[in-house]
């Protein structure tokens, strides 16, 4: 062996998915990622994504926990939570108190919701207010085609879904910006000053109706969706609707390896996750697909990570499967437990390389991301995975072909960020971080690599496959 061959065994280096996979490997990726884009075509908000992956777990053989009375292996079953945060599983052969096999991700995405009274009239113009949600780059978010969906009540308890935008012949709505000729001072204050948070508002409408009104844009518009939906002003109060970019996903590059689209953190990792476990027949642990509402506003709230609606429907499939679950059952059930928490990390990006760290950084087309930490500044807000677990997870992921990298979110001090990771390790249940690398995180239009979502989903099927 030469001295050079000697080095290349010895260092650790990352690997290109394209050098490392057959071409069978490679149609299946392109194929898996068209049904990807069609996710997130449809899943444009948590409630989109339970809806969509409801539909797909009863194409794929799943049933209704709540319709089981029992369950033995082999059983698919899923619960849907508030319709916003759904739990998925595939019972195993082996005893459940050797404990499950979870793949967790989360499936809302910033976005701009519409506050509780949202409508006003400006100048002959009808508006929509928002409040943020989620960690944004305001200035992205203005100038570009959104669209509104939700759900609203009418004064009668009718219950309205609301898609409007995504179709091709329905309009869309935006947020105005300034002209650059007039921009002088916008354009010299700080980034996060340019766009305030009380400018975020949404051009809805423009043709005064009526006589001896005193907002006629306003009017026209309410006789318009009193028409149109039967509903108030006052029926926004209760309403949740969420405006997101109103476009598709997207090929990127001439070679389309890349795919651009709104919501992919961390649709990626909820679709990745739904699929392998769609792929999981008669494992030997029983396998958990669970996607969460609410992680990126800190994971509260009854649909959120922090919710004990996890644990509550972990305890329901322990009666179902052993007809009774005591308390001591469950925690041990859970502490047996192993979790690959799914979110998106940060892929180097060539414009802005000096914010991460390169030999601890995660790269865009160089395959699934393990994050043995998260958190921000001294690991605050990391779970921070044991080595033993670190260990079996990379283990596992090369003795089944999955290429994987590792890293961490940019530089020391740069920045940082949580996942759900943390709230699942205080399960005490052993949780590193994984997923999938992303570019323009946050943005309304997010970039991953083919490569990577493709060996997500593989180290998905491994881990529910093969760890144990
Ligand atoms: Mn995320
Ligand atoms: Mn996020």
């Amino acid at each position: 062996m030469t001295d050079k061959e000697l080095f290349e065994e010895l260092s650790y280096n990352r690997k290109n998915v394209y050098e490392s996979i057959t071409d069978e490997e490679k149609t299946k990726m392109f194929s898996l990622c068209d049904e990807y884009r069609v996710f997130l075509d449809e899943g444009k908000t948590e409630r989109e994504c339970v809806e969509k992956t409801v539909a797909m777990a009863k194409q794929n053989g799943f049933a209704a926990l709540e319709e089981k009375n029992s369950l033995k292996p082999g059983d698919k079953v899923y619960y849907v939570n508030r319709n916003k945060n759904i739990f998925l599983a595939v019972i195993g052969e082996e005893d459940i108190e050797t404990g499950f096999n979870l793949v967790g991700a989360h499936i809302d995405s910033p976005r701009l919701d519409l506050k509780q009274n949202p409508l006003y009239e400006s100048n002959s113009m009808a508006l929509l207010k928002t409040h943020y949600y989620g960690g944004i780059k305001k200035y992205q978010w203005t100038t570009i085609p959104l669209s509104l969906h939700g759900v609203i009540f009418t004064r009668d308890g009718e219950k309205l879904t609301i898609n409007i935008g995504e179709k091709a012949d329905d309009p869309v709505f935006c947020i105005t910006d300034l002209l650059p000729h007039l921009a002088q001072s916008q354009m010299s204050k700080k980034m996060t000053e340019g766009i305030e948070g009380e400018s975020l508002n949404i051009l809805i409408g423009g043709i005064p109706v009526g006589e001896d009104v005193k907002e006629k844009v306003k009017f026209g518009i309410l006789k318009l969706l009193n028409d149109r939906y039967g509903i108030t002003e006052k029926d926004f109060i209760s309403a949740e609707i969420e405006a997101v970019p109103a476009y598709r996903a997207k090929n990127i590059g001439f070679d389309e390896s890349f795919v651009g689209a709104y919501g992919q953190d961390d649709r990626v990792c909820a679709f990745t996750t739904v699929k392998a476990i769609f792929d999981i027949d008669k494992p030997k642990k029983t396998a958990i697909a669970l996607l969460v509402d609410k992680e990126e506003i800190g994971s509260a709230g009854n649909t959120g990570m922090l919710s004990a609606s996890f644990e509550m429907t972990v305890a329901e499939l322990i009666e179902k499967i052993k007809g009774g679950c005591s308390v001591t059952q469950l925690n041990r059930v859970i502490s047996n437990s192993s979790c690959m928490s799914s979110d998106v990390s940060a892929a180097v990006d060539p414009n802005y390389e000096s914010v991460f760290e390169k030999n601890n950084a995660t790269y865009a087309g160089y395959g699934m991301s393990l994050l043995k930490y998260t958190g921000a500044r001294g690991k605050y807000d990391s779970s921070d995975a044991n080595a033993e677990f670190v260990y079996r997870i990379g283990k596992i992921m090369d003795e089944h072909g999955v290429i994987w990298q590792t890293g961490e979110l940019g530089k020391v001090d740069q920045g940082g960020g949580g996942t759900i990771a943390q709230y699942v390790a205080n399960l005490n249940m052993d949780v590193i971080d994984c997923g999938v690398p992303v570019l323009s995180m946050h943005s309304p239009f997010e970039v991953t690599a083919k490569s990577d979502i493709y060996m997500a989903y593989k180290s998905y099927v491994t881990f529910y496959e093969h760890m144990y």
